[in-house]
């Protein structure tokens, strides 16, 4: 046993249980790895449900599959593909207690047809794969953190939320992420830390947007004046949008592509462009969303504020959506931080705190009051790239810590009030 006063005796069982498996867990990774679950690749994305939901149902969970609902079909890139289904894995326990959720993407960036396919290790302790940080190594350390639990006979009441359209936005698994959330009393996402162990606390929110301008096309050497031309429209009112950034006050405003006309001698018909908000809290979410739809009002509307009828040109249509909320620092993520820094700590290592501009399902699951943290998985780095890397050991040693944290918040050994 390794010399770590701070932790109980059921907690040290904890820990050696999970080094003890590390070269099991690297094989977990290995064949994880391999399966290729990224740009929708539905076989992929099946064969990791049926991996995981097998190894959930032999703990003695129960499984939900919950059909996609459609994404918004303006999206920049959206597919047609059918909306992938949510996996949602239960094991309530006996009685009273919290009640834990976990949830992780079963999705990732990489392209399956790649040359980068599979885990491999170099000498220092690094490991490259696909998908190996975002997010497989993070599943499988709350996977191996479950199964020692149960080795170890604590009970806990868990649900493990796997979806499959992270990467992409959320927007089918979204309801029942939300649905899920407001079943539980706390939220635990396996994203990985960041590369040097921090925990995220706070992260801005993210809202997807189109605008849309329909003119009318003329030759511009006979009839010009006839012609409304949408990319003029366009261009005005991507001024407006892009001068709501405001980034001291929490509000980024991105633009780009665009799209608009066919040919230099013709005024253009259609004009078009997709963009990104980003927001540091509610306020300036709120701030934002009032902003943009008093421009579509302007664009739509006369002098005298009448709306225009249906028929006019131009005629001004901004899509959007505010899929991922702000998630700032509440006093419930405070307590589930502080808890999870302290499992570092009394594991001999530390855990400092870190913000990100980044998005991630906690954004939705704490939207409907779920305090959530959402660095729980794998160290690694390079995420999205085709040399992604995790630290190999950090395997048993992060499922070690979600272990003991589980069993700290099931055991009401943590400063979170669920009442
Ligand atoms: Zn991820």
């Amino acid at each position: 046993m390794t010399d770590l006063p701070a932790l109980d005796e059921l907690e040290h069982r904890l820990r050696d249980h999970l080094h003890a498996r590390q070269e099991a867990l690297v094989s977990d990774l290995e064949t994880m790895v391999a399966i290729p679950s990224g740009q929708g690749h539905v076989p992929g994305m099946d064969r990791m449900r049926e991996l995981m939901v097998g190894r959930l149902e032999a703990l003695g969970a129960t499984t939900e599959v919950f059909d996609g609902d459609p994404r918004p079909t303006w999206l920049l890139g959206a597919s047609d593909a059918a909306p992938p289904p949510t996996a949602v894995c239960s094991r309530p326990r006996e009685g009273a207690g919290p009640k834990i959720l976990i949830a992780g993407h079963l999705d990732t960036v990489h392209d399956p047809e790649d040359t980068f396919i599979s885990l491999t290790h170099e000498a220092d302790g690094i490991s490259r794969g696909p998908g190996a940080a975002d997010m497989k190594g993070g599943l499988l350390v709350a996977l191996a953190a479950l199964e020692a639990l149960d080795a170890e006979g604590v009970e806990c009441h868990w649900t493990y939320l796997l979806n499959s359209d992270e990467e992409t936005g959320t927007f089918c698994s979204e309801r029942h992420l939300e649905d899920a959330a407001r079943q539980h009393d706390v939220g635990l996402v396996i994203e990985p830390a960041l590369p040097d162990g921090s925990l995220v606390v706070e992260r801005m929110g993210s809202g997807q947007f189109m605008i849309e301008v329909d003119g009318l096309s003329a030759h511009v050497g006979r009839e010009f004046e006839r012609g409304i031309s949408a990319v003029k429209t366009l261009a005005e009112v991507m001024s407006q949008i892009l001068a709501l950034a405001d980034p001291a006050n929490g509000k980024i405003v991105n633009i780009g592509p665009l799209k608009g006309g066919g040919a230099t001698n013709a005024v253009p018909e259609h004009a078009a462009c997709w963009g990104n908000m980003r927001f540091a809290h509610p306020e300036a979410q709120a701030s934002l969303a009032a902003e943009v739809e008093a421009i579509e009002a302007n664009f739509s509307t006369d002098e005298l504020g009448r709306p225009l009828p249906e028929d006019h040109l131009p005629r001004v249509t901004i899509h959007r959506t505010f899929n991922r909320p702000a998630k700032p620092q509440t006093e419930g993520v405070t307590a589930v931080a502080m808890a999870a820094r302290a499992v570092a700590e009394d594991l001999g290592g530390e855990m400092p705190f870190g913000k990100t501009g980044g998005v991630c399902d906690a954004n939705v699951l704490q939207s409907v009051g779920l305090p959530c943290v959402d660095t729980l998985g794998i160290r690694g780095g390079n995420l999205h790239r085709r040399d992604e890397y995790v630290e190999i050991e950090s395997l048993w040693e992060r499922a070690a810590l979600f272990a003991i944290l589980m069993k700290r918040i099931a055991m009401g050994e943590t400063d979170l009030d669920l009442g």
